[in-house]
């Protein structure tokens, strides 16, 4: 059949088996349009997501204010490489930095680009402000992280299945508890080598798993004390998922290096950022890093737009608000489930624990029985379903997800 037919959902499924990589394994829905909080399905069904992209999608599916501006700019400049000025990129830098708090920006696309970014920054901020002799700085980060899939950040990765066989591996990181500060206190009075601490504020990969609190800002703290830049993977707890700006924003923590991505864009372009300040920006220099793409005039309009649709709209306040209810209303029924053991979350991005071994087929069968009933999300690791519903969410129509939620987990309560 030729490309240009309207295809069945079978079609677009076998068209991608047979001729795209096998690097996922997506949910078998094939969408074709989204709205807000909703996405439907090329044969005309409707659904709620509740994964938002990986949380790119936080403002809501194909916001007209952010699709405006890259619309408008797509027709005036979409491109000119960095080698050129171009009249929007300063603008953006502007409005981010003081929208975060940062003296200066980065730009690049991805999420993966922006934390090898921070990660280069770090380095070199190690060799010539703190003074590590060349090739030794290392790098903390955490147990069961997820901070893309480059190269190095898979050397740091203790998945096996993101791991084996990519190998050889980038050295200089080591690996500690996530959540856990005497850890972390003792590598850093251990080792005088440690240039920086990479942390997610939330797990969200590895199955929305939320830290004590206080932790950030004791390792904040921490990193303080021994001199070590504490660099803050927001590409998805940030941009209002977590229920304030930043995840960080909970314990007042500011940064020394932000990484942004994901709905910076509100999931309409690959929009990525790393902030931080002069003294730690400024060890990068006219040739140290790039890209082709980075601060290109599309990406600066949309994340502008996106950036003040969150703020125009109150995003972050709504997330806190539908979190809580969404806690307290699943807290109701988990004494009623054999199935449910428990919801952890904080804001919109929460995660519900499947009273099932990690390698059972059951978080996968009820996101199945979710899809036929109207609601798209997808399990984390084995037995952990995520649920990341867009921000701009109303108050019923959450009430309405926990119906289907806690109805669909009711046919498979034994
Ligand atoms: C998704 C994600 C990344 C990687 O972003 P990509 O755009 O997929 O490269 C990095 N860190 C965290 C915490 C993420 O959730």
């Amino acid at each position: 059949m030729s490309v240009l037919e309207k295809m069945t959902s079978e079609d677009a499924i076998a068209l991608e088996d047979k001729h795209g990589a096998h690097n996922y394994h997506p949910l078998p829905v094939v969408l074709s349009k989204g709205e807000g909080v909703y996405v439907w399905d090329v044969e005309g069904k409707r659904y709620y997501d509740f994964l938002s992209a990986y949380s790119a999608v936080n403002q809501g599916h194909c916001h007209p204010k952010i699709v405006g501006a890259m619309m408008e700019q797509a027709q005036t400049l979409t491109l000119t490489s960095r080698a050129f000025y171009n009249d929007v990129l300063g603008g953006y830098e502007k409005y981010a930095t003081e929208t975060f708090g940062f003296d200066k920006l980065l730009p690049m696309n991805t999420g993966a680009e922006a934390v090898e970014t921070a990660l280069k920054i770090c380095r070199k901020w190690a060799y010539e402000k703190k003074g590590i002799h060349e090739n030794e700085a290392e790098i903390v980060v955490c147990e069961n992280n997820f901070h893309g899939r480059t190269t190095t950040i898979i050397s740091f990765s203790n998945d096996p299945v993101a791991r084996k066989n990519f190998g050889p591996y980038t050295n200089g990181f080591i690996k500690i508890e996530y959540d856990n500060l005497q850890a972390l206190e003792k590598v850093l009075k251990s080792n005088t080598n440690i240039a920086g601490f990479l942390v997610e504020p939330i797990q969200g990969e590895a199955g929305v798993y939320v830290p004590t609190e206080g932790y950030l800002k004791s390792a904040k703290e921490l990193c303080e004390k021994y001199n070590v830049l504490f660099i803050a993977d927001e590409v998805q707890t940030g941009i209002a998922r977590t229920g304030k700006m930043l995840a960080v924003d909970h314990e007042n923590v500011k940064p020394d290096i932000l990484i942004l991505g994901k709905a910076l864009s509100g999931g309409a372009y690959p929009v990525s950022a790393v902030l931080a300040d002069d003294a730690i920006m400024g060890v990068i220099k006219p040739g140290n890093h790039g890209s082709t793409f980075g601060g290109n005039p599309i990406a600066a309009k949309v994340a502008i737009a996106a950036l003040e649709v969150v703020k125009n709209e109150n995003l972050a306040e709504n997330a806190n608000v539908l979190g809580e209810l969404f806690r307290s209303e699943l807290n109701k029924f988990i004494p009623t489930s054999n199935l449910v053991n428990a919801v952890r979350g904080k804001g919109l991005l929460n995660a519900i624990l499947i009273n099932d071994i990690e390698e059972s087929s059951t978080a996968w069968d009820i996101c199945m029985a979710l899809k036929e009933n109207g609601l798209l999300a997808k399990p984390t690791h084995g037995n952990i379903i995520r649920f990341a519903p867009p921000l701009v969410m109303t108050e019923k129509q959450l009430l309405e997800c926990v119906s289907i939620i806690t109805e669909t987990i009711q046919q498979f309560e034994k």
